[in-house]
């Protein structure tokens, strides 16, 4: 069996299209433009790069971007204020801090000052909870781009048994939290799980969320299963480096239904998903329905 390439880049280029039309509809109609700030610190080349695209496709989608760069050495307290700043700005719909922080910053306290209706990174302890109990909120972007790209493969998963590998707050729990929502029968793995093959052998949607390279093999994988692949890792291979994921596509591709590719997969629904949040928060703080995104 050959698996159907599951094209994320083509999903999120037509969601963020999809975005851009509500977002003009939101201009024209509420005289209301969603804002997106977003918060670097530092020099990091992939946190640099990552926010870069981000800025792009706000503006691509016909909302304002406020973007903030701050020095390797700002103070925790410092970037606390900006954080408050940003919570009482109205142009402001969303407020983004790019991880990781440096370390003199401590992460948890700067996501639990951002207004959690502002909140589009999910990653707020409320918002945490409000996903956790089934309430309306912003859950976080990665996840929501898995979902996104199963549900283009198989409109409902209801009663699907699932296996999410991986435990972080910012993958694994809210997609495991996500999935069952979808009314599918949710597995976590982690690094103390027994027998991870043989428990991944038996799910019809696998999602792999570890961040080791091409962990996940292809006897790992249930025939026709779906397979999303969040890892993004760089490895150096004959001298050249390239990214991979956390499952070895090769052999996954030649037993599973339907993979995400790395690069390609995943990635690209990531800021796609931040786009829609911001298009959410702006709705839900203007007491608007919520889009048809
Ligand atoms: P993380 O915080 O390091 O969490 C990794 C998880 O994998 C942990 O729960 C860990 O278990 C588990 N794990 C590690 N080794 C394992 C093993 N041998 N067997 C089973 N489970 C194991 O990583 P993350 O932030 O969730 O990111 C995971 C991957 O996704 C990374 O490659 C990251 O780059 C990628 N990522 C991609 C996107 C995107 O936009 N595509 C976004 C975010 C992250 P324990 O909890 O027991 O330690």
């Amino acid at each position: 069996m050959t698996a159907r390439v599951i094209d994320g880049k083509a999903i999120a280029a037509e969601l963020r299209a999809a975005v851009g039309t509500e977002t003009r509809r939101l201009v024209a109609e509420r005289g209301l433009t969603p804002g997106l700030a977003v918060v670097l610190v530092g020099e990091n080349p992939a946190s640099r790069a990552y926010v870069g695209s981000k800025s792009k496709a706000v503006v691509e989608a016909g909302m304002r971007p406020f973007d903030h760069h701050l020095p390797d050495d700002v103070s925790e307290d410092a970037l606390v204020a900006l954080v408050k700043r940003l919570n009482v700005d109205p142009a402001v719909s969303g407020i983004l801090v790019q991880l990781p922080l440096p370390p003199q910053i401590d992460a948890s306290r700067i996501i639990a000052t951002v207004n959690p209706d502002k909140d589009v990174d999910g990653f707020h302890p409320l918002n945490a909870g409000r996903l956790a109990s089934g309430l309306p909120g912003l859950a976080p972007c990665t996840p929501l781009g898995c979902i996104k790209l199963a549900k283009t493969v198989q409109a409902s998963l209801a009663g699907l048994d699932a296996v999410v590998i991986g435990r972080s707050n910012i993958v694994g729990k809210p997609l495991a939290q996500l999935l069952l929502a979808e009314n599918a029968t949710v597995t976590v793995a982690h690094s103390r799980t027994r027998d991870l093959p043989a428990l991944c052998r038996r799910a019809d949607l696998l999602f792999a969320a570890i961040g080791r390279p091409e962990m996940v093999r292809g006897d790992w994988i249930k025939p026709g299963a779906m397979v999303i692949d969040v890892g993004i890792n760089r490895i150096t291979d004959g001298g050249k480096s390239r990214l991979v994921g956390d499952v070895n596509f090769t052999e996954a591709a030649a037993v599973a239904g339907a993979i995400t590719p790395v690069p390609g997969g995943v990635g690209p629904m990531t800021i796609a998903c931040l786009l829609v949040n911001t298009l959410r928060a702006a709705c839900m703080q203007a007491d608007l329905p919520a889009p048809g995104v």
